[in-house]
């Protein structure tokens, strides 16, 4: 048991929200003389001070490039680097700490899977499916694959409440679908998507899964081998940890076969004019270059910090958020949510009759409310929909119903001042 939460053997586990705000020194802030309400926590999340104090520790007392040095700060730093590797791998229940990749975030972990994977194994005539609640970043690098290779992209459906719809799904196998990429949580929505039971499916017709995890690792216990993904990735600034770092897991007799990416320093084996170049084992064949050290030791720290607390308190207090908002949301006038699935995140998308997105984001910041406001990354989701743009409250564990009221409140008088 964790010092913050509490928990018996029949009651959800619970967390001490004064406590966990002590953590974030962010929060204490004001925007525009008011208290910050900060529920822009799909976009990036706040970082707690012990991630915050890795910097000025690794600046501080071992900055040192990893890997290729024999000196003190050089095996220091490479440890702290690779601690983390077992962190993630324990993090997420993969079998081996081979299995985790460092990138850049979600985007480069699926341009990884695009570049490495796809050019293996995707050629003309072959179908790629993806789902219309894919961020930009799952679509995207796919299209732009598909555009060189000749694949085709197959469209996972979404009913009314922005629900996957699993009979559709199973429809659209054929013997030549290769791989389907789709996220665990949808960022515009919040509905949560049965990948277990997806990729259960796909691998029936010996197909890959690929899970976007980004808006799932930071509100539920995450476990990619119950899931049986092939590959999962997700970004260290959407679960406390700082922007720069993020991940990539691949089970490891994929990596093995994949070939590499980018190609550089830290990914080789010997390097020669006369001989074929050879690479490194994995993990380190996919990171080139090097890696943002300080970032994914900080990532380390927001993970440790996540497990202190609880996953599963964080998810049932995010799960208690998310029920008190919607009810106070459900009694403002002309305000619809967007995204009413059984299964939800902690997010809600809203338009309200009459009054433009962005007039309500800007003019609640005066407020001191940060909410989000656009197409969320979303653009075939939201036109689904018949909408250009929503705007988006989305909660972290930091997040309390004293601030909703704030919030709801906030609103009221917003829309009052736009219609
Ligand atoms: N996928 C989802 C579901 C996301 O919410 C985001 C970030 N909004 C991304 C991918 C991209 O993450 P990043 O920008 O950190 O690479």
């Amino acid at each position: 048991m964790n010092d913050l939460a509490t928990s018996d053997a029949h009651a959800v586990p619970t967390l001490d929200v004064t406590a966990v705000r002590d953590d974030f020194p962010i929060l204490a802030r004001q925007v525009h003389g008011q208290p910050l309400v900060y529920f822009d926590n799909a976009a990036t999340s706040q970082a707690p001070r012990q991630v915050i104090e890795v910097f000025d520790d690794y600046y501080g007392r071992y900055n040192a490039n990893i890997h290729r040095g024999l000196h003190t700060l050089a095996d220091e730093a490479t440890a702290a680097f690779e601690g983390t590797r077992d962190t993630v791998r324990a993090f997420l229940n993969a079998a081996d700490s081979r299995e985790i990749v460092f990138t850049r975030g979600t985007t480069e972990a699926i341009n990884l899977v695009a570049h490495a994977w796809g050019r293996a194994n995707l050629g003309a005539g072959d179908e790629v499916l993806i789902s219309r609640l894919e961020h930009h970043s799952n679509i995207v690098p796919w299209q732009l694959l598909a555009r060189e290779l000749g694949f085709t992209i197959k469209v996972i459906p979404v009913d009314e409440r922005g629900v996957l719809d699993i009979e559709a799904y199973r429809a659209l196998f054929t013997e030549r679908t290769r791989l389907v990429a789709v996220n665990h949580v949808s960022n515009a929505f919040g509905t949560v998507n049965p990948v277990r039971e997806m990729a259960r499916i796909a691998h029936d017709h010996g197909a890959r899964i690929l899970v976007d995890g980004a808006q799932a690792v930071p509100h539920q216990a995450v476990d990619v081998r119950d899931i049986d993904a092939d590959f999962y990735a997700f970004s260290g600034h959407k679960v406390y940890g700082p922007t720069g770092a993020g991940v990539l897991y691949g089970k490891a007799e994929l990596l093995e076969a994949m070939p590499p990416w980018q190609g550089g320093g830290e990914m080789i084996a010997t390097v020669s004019f006369e001989r074929e170049t050879t690479f490194a084992d994995i993990p380190h064949k996919f990171e080139a270059g090097t890696p943002a050290i300080a970032e994914v030791i900080a990532l380390g720290a927001a993970l440790d910090w996540v497990s202190r607390i609880g996953i599963d308190a964080i998810a049932a207090w995010e799960g208690r958020l998310l029920t008190y908002a919607t009810q106070r949301m459900s009694r403002i006038d002309g305000l619809r949510i967007l995204g009413t699935a059984p299964d939800k995140a902690g997010v809600l998308s809203f338009v309200v009759d009459g009054a433009h997105a962005q007039d309500i984001g800007l003019l609640i910041d005066q407020l001191g409310v940060a909410i989000r406001t656009g197409h969320h990354c979303a653009q075939p989701l939201l036109h689904h929909f018949g909408v250009e743009a929503t705007c988006r409250a989305s909660f972290a564990a930091y997040n309390t119903l004293e601030e909703i009221d704030v919030f709801t409140q906030a609103l009221e008088r917003v829309i009052g001042m736009v219609r």
